[in-house]
């Protein structure tokens, strides 16, 4: 998957609000446990990112995954919201 796709499929996913743009209140970065990524949906094996959201929820990224998350939140939050 190229990265202007898997761009595409996360920030589908926040327009969709499959994805929520809370800004994060803590983040976590570890090992991957295999665990699907909240973003792409493939396993993480490799460093992962963990986000604590309000309402006590957990949001698990690749890391390029959660940089395009955190791009696509951006564009959605910022200004708009009332
Ligand atoms: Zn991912």
């Amino acid at each position: 998957m190229s990265r202007s796709s898997l761009f595409d499929l996360i920030a589908d996913k926040v327009v969709r609000r499959v994805l929520p743009s809370d800004k994060p209140r803590k983040s976590w970065v570890g090992q991957g446990s295999g665990k699907p990524c909240d973003g792409c949906e493939k396993p993480i094996t490799t460093t992962e990112i963990k986000l604590g959201l309000p309402g006590d929820m957990i949001l698990r990224f690749h890391i390029p995954c959660e940089d395009f998350w955190r791009t696509a939140t951006a564009n959605d939050g910022d200004g708009s919201r009332r």
